[in-house]
């Protein structure tokens, strides 16, 4: 292997790593591993590298079930004991490290411990520490928050609220809130609240 793509791996590897959570890390190796064209030598890198992806899309969009834990285990195993080159099988290692990790086992239950999966998480405004200033509402780019900004010398307002179904969770609103106003919820305590 060159020197280049030595370089370039290691770059991946750091790149994935500044994803907190564990399956989003994983999923974006892979897709930096399978954004080169597969060159197909060894079945089960060319053909379980697909499966994988999609096993992992399917965990990151909240669809995850136990039985993919096993299925994506086997196949790294495989990809590991019988690829030809180092970066099949650093892929797979890469990705095998994570899985059965408490992180990852979580989001099967319904949970991203890092916030990272959009699927698992939801935006809400604190009421109480709302201060009807407007900032949030400015920008957001998809009209998802309602309120109206509070003047002085009037009273009655009511503190501004994310309309979900609107919401693409960008996070935004998060970063203007004088307040620290606004929450991100896993969607299964947000239920709840
Ligand atoms: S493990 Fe390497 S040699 Fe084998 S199919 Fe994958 S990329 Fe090609
Ligand atoms: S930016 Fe924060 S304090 Fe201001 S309206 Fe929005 S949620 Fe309320
Ligand atoms: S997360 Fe983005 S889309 Fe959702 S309310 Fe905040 S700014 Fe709007």
């Amino acid at each position: 292997m060159s020197e280049h793509k030595e370089l370039k791996l290691e770059e991946i590897r750091k790149e994935a790593e500044e994803r907190h959570c564990p399956v989003q890390s994983a999923l974006y190796y892979l897709e930096k591993f399978l954004s080169d064209p597969m060159c197909g030598k060894c079945f089960p890198c060319s053909f379980g590298t697909y499966e994988m992806r999609i096993r992992l899309q399917d965990i990151v969009s909240g669809k995850g079930t136990e039985d993919g834990i096993p299925v994506l285990r086997r196949i790294s195993n495989a990809i590991i004991e019988s690829s030809r080159c180092k970066k099949g099988k650093d892929t797979a290692k890469f990705i095998l490290q994570w899985i059965g990790t408490d992180g990852f086992m979580e989001h099967i239950e319904g949970r991203c411990p890092d916030k990272e999966c959009l699927a698992y998480i939801e935006y809400r405004i604190a009421p109480d520490k709302c201060t009807m200033c407007g900032e949030c509402k400015v920008v957001c780019k998809d009209n998802a928050i309602i309120g109206e900004k509070k003047k002085p010398y009037l009273s009655g307002y009511l503190p501004f609220e994310i309309r979900q179904k609107r919401c693409t969770k960008c996070g935004e609103c998060v970063k203007v809130c004088p307040t620290n106003a606004i929450e991100i919820l896993d969607i299964k305590a947000a239920i709840k609240v």
